[in-house]
């Protein structure tokens, strides 16, 4: 079991370690209870090369809401032949049909909260509850909201603790960008478009090169972000040790 105590001085040391040692203690730490949850924006990409060359028995997984655009859906299959991997698509528990019967059409354009929620959030948090450890690639850079984030963050779940990883917190986009062109690493060419990331068709647009990073989703609407990074609690502080497997 991991204390609350050792978390504390573990969250420390990892905010000054290389990517490369932060995969590695992840693995060895939590096992098959950690896995890597990615869209496939530049910096998943990042993260997802990385992991192949230092912990590559690290699940992948993505969160297919229906809305993802063809550029995605062929990338993700271009990452499965690169790495020879297989990626775990969780979707929703409604079809995009179903979706449409029982909340009407376009729900993303009247209420893109319940769309998100039935969409990303419902079945993120499926997927969380099989892990004690979720890896993600937000980046501090990225915006307000997410200018705060540790390495390391705990979170409480149904009950349970969940360590939450962002080990590319510290990287910046030109950081980013820099390690894809010098390792050739395959990313959504949306990007090429004036995409700063990609995520459902509805909901995200080109940008200008200079404009925030995330500031072609949601445009026009004071949403900022989906859910999937907002619905956790930090940990109480009676929950003082994490069921860990080695
Ligand atoms: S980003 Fe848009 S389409 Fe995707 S789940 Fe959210 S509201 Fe729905």
């Amino acid at each position: 079991m991991l204390t609350r105590e050792k978390l504390n001085a573990q969250s420390l040391a990892l905010e000054t370690a290389p990517l490369e040692d932060i995969l590695i203690w992840s693995w060895e730490t939590l096992g098959s209870r950690v896995a890597f949850g990615t869209a496939f924006g530049a910096s998943g990409m990042v993260l997802l090369d990385v992991m192949q060359k230092v912990a590559p028995q690290i699940p992948v997984f993505t969160i297919d809401t229906g809305f993802l655009f063809p550029e995605t859906l062929s990338l993700i299959d271009r990452v499965e032949a690169r790495y020879g991997i297989e990626i775990e698509r969780v979707y929703s528990r409604l079809s995009v049909e179903e979706q449409a019967r029982d909340y009407g059409d376009e729900l993303y354009k009247r209420d893109a909260d319940r769309c998100c929620w039935l969409r990303k959030v419902e079945p993120l948090q499926r997927k969380l509850s099989q892990l004690n450890g979720w890896i993600n690639s937000r980046r501090r850079d990225q915006g307000d909201t997410r200018s705060q984030i540790s390495i390391l963050e705990y979170y409480e779940t149904d009950g349970r603790a969940l360590l939450k990883l962002n080990p590319m917190a510290p990287w910046t986009r030109k950081q980013v960008w820099d390690y894809i062109v010098e390792h050739d690493v395959p990313y959504n060419p949306l990007m090429d478009q004036g995409f700063a990331t990609v995520g459902c068709w509805p909901c995200t647009k080109a940008v200008d090169a200079d404009a925030d990073e995330r500031a072609g989703r949601w445009a026009g609407s004071d949403k900022t972000e989906c859910g999937i990074h907002t619905f956790l609690q930090p940990i109480d502080a009676a929950v003082n040790t994490v069921p860990v497997e080695s």
